[in-house]
């Protein structure tokens, strides 16, 4: 039988929208989403913007983390990890985001169940607000996100697995088009019918965990 990893996106698929959004919703204007529409249009890369974002964040760190508390994830990913640890599936959390928030939301879980979180760095001070720093050293590099999904696929089905990957938004495009089975919402699942690409639709990981029981 084949041997299968599990590569997946954190904001918007394991979390129920982007930490941005989130932040934007409880601190912003429209005028600082700006940045965002930049990048949509093609005039900004994507760690650029992210960056312009989070730096206009400047409330105590105590109240940006109880925030970050309060923001919701998919009740079934316990479930998804579960059944990947049973079934011998390695996880990987792949973002363009970055591991301050991550890290506060499910660090237990990277830590219990042994997930590779490949991501960028982030540091906050009331001062900057949030500052993404990509992994420069990493193979993994991507200057325009920080780090490439693609990539961590690619390495993967090198190694011999075939990788069923899971996302919602842009930069999940690029490694879907590469992946060996592909879960979609959103934006994603738009582009990827857009593209022809081979899609599973999902709404939450209960419908990954199905396809996994079946496996
Ligand atoms: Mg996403």
């Amino acid at each position: 039988m084949a041997k299968f990893a599990l590569v997946t996106d954190f904001d918007g698929t394991i979390s129920d929208d982007d930490f941005f959004w989130h932040v934007a919703d409880r601190y912003f204007d429209a005028e600082a989403l700006k940045p965002w529409s930049e990048y949509l249009a093609g005039r900004m890369n994507h760690i650029d913007a992210l960056n312009a974002i989070f730096a206009r964040i400047h409330v105590p760190e105590e109240e940006l983390l109880a925030f970050i508390d309060t923001i919701h994830l998919d009740a079934s990913f316990t479930k998804l990890l579960d059944i990947c640890r049973k079934k011998e599936i390695p996880v990987a959390v792949v973002s363009a985001g970055c591991d301050y928030y991550i890290q506060r939301l499910i660090g237990k879980k990277i830590s219990e169940y042994n997930i590779r979180l490949i991501t960028n760095h982030g540091i906050y001070n009331r001062q900057d607000g949030l500052k993404m720093i990509p992994p420069y050293d990493s193979t993994y590099y991507d200057k325009a996100v920080g780090i490439s999904k693609a990539a961590v696929v690619r390495e993967l089905q090198k190694q011999g697995y075939e990788v069923i990957y899971a996302g919602d938004g842009p930069p999940d495009v690029e490694p879907a088009k590469i992946a060996d089975v592909v879960f979609a919402k959103k934006t994603l699942l738009e582009r990827c019918r857009e593209l022809g690409i081979k899609t599973h639709k999902f709404d939450s990981f209960q419908d990954i965990v199905h396809y996994l029981e079946d496996l």
